[in-house]
């Protein structure tokens, strides 16, 4: 294999690896920015509910004190209606106290719906406790996940940062150049081939650009992928023949075992 081939395999896994912590360093904040979006809604939402149970119990004191004060004028009225001289005044009386009757329970109807409602409101306020909670401790956890692997991801990239430093002066000019160039464009500079194929574009090599690949006395130059045109490099200890390894038993072992 070409040395800086070598070294270019080393230096891709190094810039996948500084992409990879870079990429996470960047995806952490905004999950928990996500998360606190969330956390925010659900809040939001119980908030609606607690205001609305606040309304109902508003709504039910008002109707309470309505009542008392129509059964007040009922007994204030039926005395006055005790004391009545004229069938016009009684008549008034009657009118008035029936009025206020209809009243009554006309707010006693609306008390019992709002209660209703408010039994409603409870078993909705019971689900949003329950959202917040999850919601919170969710955050709580991922902002304190998210925070320890940037940490270690900071500490991991400048060690890379620092590997890939040593290893760039190692490697032949127009090698590193291609790669750099290749890299910029498609992500990756280098591909590997495995069974006559291009790993990155899934191309199929010609039988001839194959076989001078796979012959390790070759080099001269690093080749090129004719589809995407990444370097190419081999490994023999990856690359899996289609064929099949049948277990051969020995014949001393299969004596044993006939025994
Ligand atoms: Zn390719």
């Amino acid at each position: 294999m070409h040395p800086d081939l070598e070294k270019l395999i080393v230096l891709q896994q190094l810039d996948v690896e500084a992409k990879r912590l870079r990429d996470e360093m960047v995806a952490l904040p905004k999950r928990v920015a996500e998360l606190e979006a969330k956390t925010k809604a659900v809040v939001g939402q119980r908030a609606v509910v607690l205001d609305l149970i606040a309304k109902e119990e508003v709504l039910r004191r008002r109707q309470e004190s309505d009542v008392k004060d129509h059964q007040a004028k009922i007994s204030r009225v039926r005395k006055q209606l005790d004391q009545a001289t004229t069938t016009v005044q009684v008549t008034a009386f009657e009118h008035e106290i029936g009025f206020a009757q209809v009243e009554v329970s006309r707010l006693e109807d609306a008390e019992l719906e709002s209660m209703e409602r408010t039994e409603a409101l409870e078993s909705q306020k019971a689900i949003a406790d329950e959202a917040v909670e999850d919601a919170t401790k969710t955050l709580e956890r991922e902002r304190l996940r998210a925070s320890e692997t940037i940490a270690l991801d900071k500490k991991a990239l400048a060690e890379v940062d620092q590997k890939r430093a040593a290893l760039r002066p190692e490697i032949g000019e127009s090698a590193l150049s291609n790669y750099d160039r290749i890299a910029k464009g498609k992500g990756t500079g280098l591909a590997e081939a495995l069974n006559q194929k291009c790993m990155a574009c899934q191309m199929m090599l010609r039988p001839q650009r194959w076989n001078d690949l796979r012959d390790r006395s070759n080099d001269e130059d690093i080749m090129t992928c004719e589809s995407c045109g990444r370097l190419l490099y081999y490994d023999p200890a990856r690359d899996a023949p289609q064929r099949k390894t049948v277990p051969v038993e020995s014949i001393a072992a299969s004596i044993i075992r006939s025994l």
